[in-house]
């Protein structure tokens, strides 16, 4: 039975005129037909956010009656969450242990929003006139497009929605066509919290279409997107239309480095979870191994012997370790780049093919490519799958240099037992993110976001609120004197 799915607008569910099909991962079949909503859609999509600004339903909400909504989207999250990992597992494949994991964490980063919003603070300025009271008011920046990838939709969009909601924003967030149901049915808890009309909408549809009205409608004021630099180009030019302000949480290629000290057993497990947890589509997947001469034989072994014994299978199987990639086409992306690598001296030493005897669905095998300088495709290409490529190195100055050789800078590992190198570590690596003997651990308290091409501004944290908001500076002439003269500056 082909399920449906509904988009929301101004507090109201509805199909959209044309409609595409889901493909479940694990099997490839259609499962659900989605709304592709079209630049109508979307353009009223934002105008009901835009009402709702300045709809006194929302407008005049005191701050801590934002955040008791937010609290109360939050249970809703949590309440749902068997639910909603059941639907990201269907629609992208990610195993049911990650999701219902990480579904369940994201209620803690609404509760997190929830108890901001009444902590945004303005401030009394010492201004240097004694006839001026000068206070700075903190106001919300206006309409946010919010645009999420297929992986991990509902938990890249609670890092736009919570602060957005919190500082008194309004939002339209557009799900990826790959992948969106967990967000569809999101909708229906914003519903039940009962936020009112119009401060969130959630559409579904291409980007080119969707995505493109979206990000460049006259009425947005901040966009908030999550996905890969070549689309985040996009997002910037059609931002020349409104001129937006604007955060983008890009790819990466991250390395992790593994020096001669390090506890291999615990290294390796971390190894484990930072590229082949998540089929390896995750952002801050450590796909690049940095290790020191000395034990590269050792721990490559090791790794082997890992990535073998992962259980693939049906991702909606407790026992399952590693699903299907999200699509054919990322798929055939990753053989493309292992092809070349191959060709530039890398040495597939695990996986690098689908598993045997599998006809169905987009699995492919936990991959170690060792290869013998960062030139190789795999080294330097964001695959976004479970590929993990290994370059060695001498000394501590070598492995910097590689682990800098990059582009992009969202996050680094670093394995040793040295306090005082690990120190001089963290502040080397060009990267927003440095984990010390642990990989991928992430929360609704600490920055998230990258150098270079890995993107702009930081979600999470206190600080990424107030990207939400802007500033108003007011004067306050408290002298009963006249002006005098009108020709200077005061
Ligand atoms: P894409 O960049 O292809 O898509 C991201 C989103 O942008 C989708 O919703 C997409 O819609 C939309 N989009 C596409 N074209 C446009 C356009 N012209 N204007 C506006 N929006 C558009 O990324 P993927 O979906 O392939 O996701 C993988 C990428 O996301 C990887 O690079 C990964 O590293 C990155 N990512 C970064 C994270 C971070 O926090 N730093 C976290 C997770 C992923 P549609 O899907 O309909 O085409």
């Amino acid at each position: 039975m082909v399920q449906r799915f509904q988009q929301y607008i101004d507090g109201g569910f509805e199909d959209a005129r044309e409609h595409f099909d889901s493909v479940d991962p694990s099997t490839g079949d259609v499962w659900a037909r989605m709304p592709a909503a079209s630049a109508e859609d979307v353009d009223r999509a934002v105008r009901a956010a835009h009402r709702a600004l300045n709809d006194p339903a929302w407008a005049n909400l005191t701050a801590s009656a934002r955040g008791k909504l937010l609290y109360r989207l939050a249970d809703l999250v949590a309440q749902h969450a068997p639910r909603l990992a059941e639907l990201e597992t269907q629609d992208t494949g990610k195993i049911i242990r990650e999701t219902r994991a990480q579904i369940g964490y994201v209620a803690e980063y609404y509760r997190y929003y929830a108890g901001v919003a009444d902590k945004i603070q303005g401030a009394w300025l010492p201004v240097d006139k004694p006839d001026m009271e000068v206070t700075l008011r903190r106001e919300p920046v206006g309409v946010v497009a919010g645009i999420v990838p297929w992986n991990s939709q509902l938990f890249l969009s609670a890092v736009k929605v919570g602060p957005a909601l919190a500082a008194g924003c309004t939002i339209v967030l557009k799900a990826s066509e790959d992948g969106p149901a967990p967000l569809l049915e999101f909708a229906r808890l914003v519903h039940e919290a009962g936020f009112p009309k119009g401060v969130v909408n959630i559409v579904t549809g291409f980007g080119n279409d969707c995505g493109r009205t979206l990000t460049s409608h006259p009425l947005v004021s901040k966009i908030a997107f999550t996905g890969g630099p070549e689309t985040a180009r996009h997002v910037v030019r059609n931002s020349a239309e409104n001129l937006a302000a604007m955060s983008l949480e890009l790819g990466g290629k991250s390395p992790v480095l593994v020096f001669d000290d390090a506890d291999l057993d615990s290294t390796c497990n971390a190894l484990v979870a930072g590229i082949f947890a998540a089929t390896g589509q995750s952002c801050v997947a450590g796909s690049r191994l940095v290790v020191q001469r000395g034990i590269h034989d050792a721990l490559v072994e090791r790794l082997v012997a890992k990535a073998q014994a992962i259980r693939i299978g049906n991702p909606q199987d407790m026992a399952t370790e590693m699903g299907p990639l999200a699509t054919r086409r990322q798929l055939e992306h990753i053989e493309r780049v292992l092809r070349a690598s191959v060709e530039a001296g890398g040495r597939v030493v695990a996986g690098g093919k689908q598993p045997d005897g599998v006809s169905k669905g987009n699995y492919f095998m936990p991959t170690i490519v060792d290869c013998p300088n960062a030139q190789v495709p795999s080294v330097m290409e964001e695959l976004f799958g479970p590929v993990l490529s290994v370059v060695t190195f001498d000394t501590e100055a070598d492995a910097i240099a590689l682990a800098n050789d990059t582009r992009y800078g969202l996050a680094s590992g670093v394995f040793t037992r040295d306090l005082t190198r690990a120190h001089r570590l963290t502040r080397a690596l060009r990267a927003g993110i440095v984990w010390v003997n642990t990989y991928r651990a992430v929360s609704p308290i600490v920055p998230f976001g990258g150098y270079g091409l890995s993107g702009l501004g930081r979600e999470g944290g206190l600080e990424a609120v107030l990207d939400y908001t802007r500033t108003k500076s007011v004067w306050i002439r408290t002298s009963d004197e006249p002006i005098a003269d009108p020709f200077v500056m005061r």
